[in-house]
């Protein structure tokens, strides 16, 4: 056995720990200073007992009294049936699942304590499982917290850790007086953390209750302070360490620099947008220090000509480009897109796009991994292979992602360490970054989350387009919607008909998506039908695909392996079945895939109501919101209104590094106040800033820097 490894945190043991203490770890709780920042969900009050006559019906309340009787009984079931009695009354306590150990417990003669929800009945008072426990030693002077907890941590372990760790920990103050918080509305003076802390996991019964339980109590304000500060100051932090890293200078070459050979092939010009955010990717890509950008733009904005553009420069520099997407089928179409535009110019210089996907050909594998490696690869495609431990570039210099919305933070890390190998041998350079997004980030989460980011956006769509008429149509009326396709189909346009995902069952999904195949078949049976699913073969995908896009298929039924990236400019029609099961940026992207011609596109929302005759409430909003709206902006701010942060973190959110107490909409001032004591606590008291950020993140911080 190898010995435990001596740590600050905690003592060496031989024993394993066990199952508390591993969920303990689990949930992130390692050191003091983690329990002592795990907050109370909500609080039960113990300070006081009821007399049991004056307990009213509906009442949750602590009652006190004797044990008179302790009888199982059978009748209408099996239950322990326990009687307290009290100077003023008696009250019935039952349980349906009980142990000997509950009998032994409620004796008849001891003294007990018991609480819960009082109910009248025709036998009296009675309280269902009430909390009970022997009647000894004072009453609690403090509310009793009830902590967030999981199966294998019972509510009183993780009460005593965190009790002991609130004890022992060290608060000082990090947040030095001059650089204070806005103190909370109605808030006489300002609470310090240690203040804050103890008043949180222990208040006084007289607390304000409802002011705890929906923080806003200045306790809670000056907790969301702390922890706003501590995002802002990693990301600071972040971007100052990446600041003093040095990255390869790409410029375009002199003489017929390639990004304007490819400028002068395209069929099109650029879009103000597309000028403006390239310039600026461009001039980060000329600075000695790695680029981390952000270029957000609505579906079909034209993002892939820019990440085109800024590889030319970085190609023209004599360095390598990798672009990763998040599926297979997008990564194809990039791939086939990059060829078209690049491989001409390329070849003059002995140069290629490579590509690289899991499912390859051993020998094309090879091949590619040869090519990368020698170099002669100058742009490398392909999904999450490209960063598999295989493939090794010559002279990596700039990264881009698509979706990074879509990509994991392992995944990230994981790039973060192949651009590093990527870098040119000896001296430590370091990679450009560019991320792409086709949903837009509110402006408060950008504030947040992505202050370490910067961020291009284009915020124009090519010319030519025509606006997408969205319609909501009950699945009642499928027949015309069919009728309305084959309409399509006899103008030589091209029609998705999606299916939802249902998330139980795949092999549902797929008999879904297939029986739609063919009820469509048969209904139109001069039209070509295909059908298009995450399970299939890649080959047969990609057959499909090439035939949808070749315009041979009028209809392309699929699941939302289409969501995202694909390109077929004659499609005008997007019928979405069940559109009330999907979300609301999915169904913006969705709907993306068409309007991309000079047709009139139209977007069918089917929904159906199933038996309860009536959609949900925020299934209502999300298609009001479609019908309403095709600004990606608006549909983003109403996406974190009815959704919460969680969707658009995408690789941030896994869970430590989302914010567990503020609230960004509600906290706002608190954002910004902590956007602006951020830069200078680092920048007056470094030490303080480190502190504070040790404090609240601890190890989590290397993950919020992918
Ligand atoms: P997205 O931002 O959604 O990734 P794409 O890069 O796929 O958008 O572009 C959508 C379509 O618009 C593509 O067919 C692309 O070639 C075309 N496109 C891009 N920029 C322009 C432009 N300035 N003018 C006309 N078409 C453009
Ligand atoms: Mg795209």
């Amino acid at each position: 056995m190898t010995p435990a490894p001596a740590s600050q945190a905690a003592p060496a043991r031989r024993a394993p720990p066990s199952p508390a203490r591993q969920a303990l770890h689990k949930l992130g709780l390692v050191r003091d200073i983690d329990l002592a920042l795990y907050l109370p969900l909500r609080y039960e009050d113990e300070t006081r007992i009821t007399p049991i006559g004056s307990a009213r019906e509906g009442a949750t309340v602590q009652v006190e009294g004797t044990v008179t009787a302790c009888e199982v009984q059978y009748q209408p079931r099996r239950q322990l049936v326990v009687r307290l009695q009290d100077a003023t009354g008696s009250c019935e306590l039952r349980f349906f699942s009980f142990y000997p150990s509950h009998q032994k417990a409620m004796a008849v003669g001891t003294r007990l304590r018991a609480r819960g929800e009082v109910r009248g009945g025709f036998w009296g008072r009675q309280m269902l499982h009430p909390a009970f426990k022997r009647a000894e030693g004072e009453l609690p002077a403090a509310l009793t917290p009830v902590y967030p907890t999981v199966a294998q941590l019972p509510q009183a372990y993780l009460r005593r850790a965190i009790a002991t760790a609130l004890t022992r920990v060290p608060l000082p103050e990090t947040i030095p007086p001059e650089l204070a918080p806005p103190p909370a509305a109605g808030a006489q003076a300002a609470w310090s953390l240690r203040e804050a802390l103890f008043f949180l996991h222990h208040p006084p019964p007289e607390a304000a209750l409802a002011a705890l339980e929906d923080r806003s109590h200045p306790a809670w304000h000056r907790l969301k302070a702390e922890e706003l500060l501590a995002q802002q100051l990693s990301q600071w932090r972040a971007r100052r360490e990446r600041a003093g890293l040095a990255a390869p200078v790409l410029r375009p070459g002199r003489e017929a620099p390639l990004h304007e050979q490819l400028l002068a092939a395209l069929p099109f010009s650029l879009t103000a947008a597309q000028r403006r955010v390239s310039g600026e990717i461009l001039r980060d890509l000329g600075q000695a220090r790695p680029m981390h950008r952000l270029l957000q733009g609505d579906v079909g904005s034209g993002k892939t000509v820019v990440a085109a553009l800024a590889a030319c420069v970085c190609i023209d520099a004599g360095w390598q480009c990798a672009l990763m997407a998040p599926t297979e089928i997008l990564a194809e179409q990039h791939f086939a897109k990059l060829v078209e535009w690049l491989e001409p110019l390329l070849a003059a210089r002995g140069r290629h796009v490579a590509w690289l996907a899991g499912a390859q050909k051993k020998r094309e594998r090879a091949s590619m991994l040869a090519a990368i490696e020698d170099g002669t690869a100058a742009l490398v495609v392909g999904t999450h292979a490209v960063i598999q431990e295989q493939v090794r570039f010559h002279r990596l210099a700039l990264a881009v992602i698509d979706e990074q919305h879509r990509f994991g933070v392992a995944q990230r890390l994981a790039l973060r360490r192949k651009l590093h190998e990527g870098a040119e041998a000896g001296r430590a350079l370091e990679p450009h970054l560019l991320m792409m997004s086709a949903t837009p980030i509110p402006r408060t989460l950008a504030m947040s989350y992505y202050a370490d980011l910067d961020v291009s956006t284009i915020d124009e769509l090519p010319p030519g387009r025509t606006p997408v008429l969205t319609r909501l149509v009950s699945d009642s009326r499928r027949e015309e919607v069919i009728q309305r396709i084959a309409a399509q189909v006899a103008a030589g346009r091209q029609v998705y008909w999606v299916c939802p995902l249902i998330e139980e069952s795949e092999a549902l999904d797929l008999s879904n998506a297939t029986a739609t195949h063919l009820e469509l078949s048969e209904a139109l049976p001069q039209v070509r039908v295909g059908l298009l699913h995450s399970r299939m073969p890649v080959a047969d995908k990609r057959a499909v695909m090439e035939e949808f896009k070749a315009g041979r298929m009028g209809v392309l039924v699929s699941t939302t392996v289409i969501e995202v990236g694909v390109d077929v400019p004659n499609a005008s029609l997007m019928v979405i079945e069940h559109a009330e099961r999907f979300g609301l940026s999915q169904l913006h992207q969705l709907r993306g895939r068409v309007g991309r011609g000079a047709a009139a596109s139209a977007c069918v929302l089917m929904y159906s109501t199933g038996e309860t005759g009536r959609l949900g409430e925020t299934a209502r909003e999300r298609l009001r919101a479609m019908h309403e709206t095709t600004d990606g902006f608006e549909i983003a701010r109403r996406d974190l209104e009815i959704r919460g942060p969680g969707e658009f973190l995408g690789a941030r959110q896994s869970g430590d590094a989302l914010l567990r107490f503020a609230d960004l909409q509600q906290d706002a001032p608190l954002l910004e106040w902590a956007r602006e004591a951020a830069p200078q606590l680092l920048e007056r008291h470094p030490q303080l800033a480190e502190q504070h950020i040790e404090r609240w993140l601890g190890s989590r911080a290397e993950f919020l820097k992918a």
